[in-house]
């Protein structure tokens, strides 16, 4: 099938650029057109000249910066926007002289105060004088989706015949439904004899959500421009996304016979540049540029994913420039997923420690938002220390606050039986560490003590890592818990278990420590040297 090539305006520096919170100046302008020149895009609106001294100057820097894109400036039927126009792309490679006036009855009511024969009076004028100074103008019937169809056609006629070689069919107020957006360009197609003179545009803002469709709508009726924005950004809810229309042409070329200059693998970088300039985050399930838009999270889509990316992906992340489709592990990823994750961090377990861990990954990803890389290293780390669970940690329950002395009740597990005991401290971890140490009924002190947050936030993963020692010698265990006397238990448990497993201990020096060496002594004795996490 013969592809038609599709005019690909940007109007983010101007359009985009006026929605609240998106102002950019200079430096941000010229950054933001070089990539829009890398994406490929045909036209840059650079902004509205008359409108400030700051929009003049920004125009005519792209101009200097940026050569492939046409640069184009926007202006109301006024001579003296034009004369502003003109003198600020005069210097582009190639410019465009961009003029607009209302075409809907309401507009010329309440805003305008004009009448129709006016109207169609002015556009013929202006868009003559812009001719006068250059070749490429381009006029934009403002609220064209809301203008009489008849009066519409005639103005479009009119332009043309005036000299503009593109005419613009805006739904400015998000409007139109795709049936509206069709027929208005259909009819124009048909009915206007010198349509085919000029490039049909379309420029459909997003008040109802259907500023992409309505843009498919009418290319499919016979525009051949399109404007659009990167991320969708523009006056009130925004325009049409140009990532969203370019992928939706590349992707259902079965269905819109077109094609266009964009460079896809550009998409996620321009919306990358965008957030950097203004600072305005994407939102995460955005089509195409959201974080989300490549990342699959629920068991089912993990595994058709990983038996065939087409089963859940409809086009490849590659292909708008994101690395690779991320499987994100969590709450509702499947155990296909995990054991992929874990093998790519060089990780192999048996089946029975695979389950195991996973139950304990399900654990974590239920009380944490995001189970990030290090989450996993450190579970999967803590979980094997290379001793077998021989005491293992079933419940606890500790109450401490500067008005009581701490007290903890601890439950372990060994051999399926189940012991408890109760102890208090001066800190919630040493009431729950003694506990501990009552249930083994092997003493043991504290050597060393380190508490660390895997991963930044609040729901932070911690990392506990102890030194123990008992008459044999030391040794190390690890714990991690979004709870930090969880991850203090664990840590303790991991280097019992060696202990009584009759693990050898590391010497780490000659001394030899008295037989009176308890957890206890070791904590009344010295508290300021040793770790203050009580
Ligand atoms: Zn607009």
């Amino acid at each position: 099938m013969q592809k038609e090539r599709i005019h690909i305006f940007d109007t983010t520096l101007r359009d985009g650029e006026q929605a609240p919170g998106y102002s950019m100046n200079l430096d941000e302008k010229i950054r933001m057109a070089l990539q829009l020149e890398a994406l490929g895009v045909d036209v840059i609106e650079a902004g509205f000249a008359i409108a400030s001294e700051g929009d003049f100057e920004s125009i005519k820097a792209v101009c200097e910066h940026v050569k492939k894109p046409i640069i184009a400036s926007l202006s109301r039927s006024l001579e003296k926007d034009i004369d502003a126009s003109y003198e600020a792309i005069r210097g582009a490679e190639r410019g465009r002289i961009h003029l607009f006036l209302a075409t809907s009855d309401l507009h010329l009511k309440y805003k305008l105060r004009m009448s129709r024969e006016e109207v169609l009076d002015r556009s013929t004028k202006m868009v003559a004088y812009a001719r006068n100074k250059i070749d490429d103008v381009q006029f934009s019937l403002e609220d064209a989706t809301r203008t009489d169809l008849d009066y519409l056609c005639a103005v479009v006629e009119a332009v043309i015949n005036a000299g503009a070689n593109v005419v613009n069919l805006p739904d400015t107020v998000g409007y139109a439904s795709t049936g509206d957006l069709h027929r208005m360009v259909d009819t124009v197609m048909n009915r206007v004899p010198n349509a085919d003179k000029a490039i049909i545009a379309v420029h459909c803002h997003n008040d109802l959500g259907m500023g992409v469709a309505n843009t498919l709508a009418g290319l499919n009726a016979g525009a051949r421009q399109a404007e659009v924005t990167i991320c969708g950004i523009g006056e009130r809810a925004g325009n049409a996304a140009l990532e969203e229309v370019v992928m939706n042409l590349k992707t259902r070329g079965d269905i819109y016979p077109f094609e266009t200059n964009i460079n896809t693998e550009q998409i996620t970088q321009s919306a990358r540049v965008l957030k950097q300039i203004t600072g305005v985050k994407i939102h995460p399930s955005k089509a195409i540029g959201g974080s989300n838009a490549f990342a699959h999270e629920s068991g089912i889509h993990q595994h058709g994913m990983m038996a065939n990316s087409l089963t859940y992906e409809i086009m490849t992340p590659e292909s708008v420039g994101v690395k690779k489709t991320s499987l994100v592990l969590g709450k509702h990823s499947g155990q296909h997923a995990f054991e992929q994750r874990l093998g790519e961090l060089g990780y192999s377990f048996t089946k029975e420690e695979l389950s195991r861990l996973f139950s304990e990954f399900k654990n974590l990803a239920d009380r944490k938002k995001n189970v990030e890389e290090r989450d996993l290293i450190a579970l999967v780390e803590s979980a094997y220390q290379g001793a077998p669970t021989i005491w293992e940690l079933d419940s606890f329950v500790v109450n401490s606050g500067n008005l009581i002395t701490s007290t903890a009740c601890v439950t372990l597990k060994k051999d399926d039986e189940k012991h408890q005991e109760v102890a208090w401290g001066t800190g919630p971890v040493y009431a729950a560490l003694r506990a501990v140490e009552k249930i083994v009924d092997h003493p043991f002190s504290l050597e060393d003590y380190t508490l660390q947050a895997v991963t930044e936030h609040r729901d932070a993963l911690g990392e506990v890592f102890v030194k123990l020692r008992d008459e044999r010698g030391t040794y190390r265990g690890r714990g991690v818990s979004t709870d930090v006397i969880e991850a203090s238990i664990l840590s303790c448990l991991a280097a019992i278990n060696k202990m009584v497993d009759g693990a050898p201990a590391k010497q780490e020096h000659p001394f030899k420590p008295t037989n009176d060496h308890s957890f206890e002594n070791d904590m009344l004795m010295n508290n300021s040297d040793k770790r203050r996490f009580m």
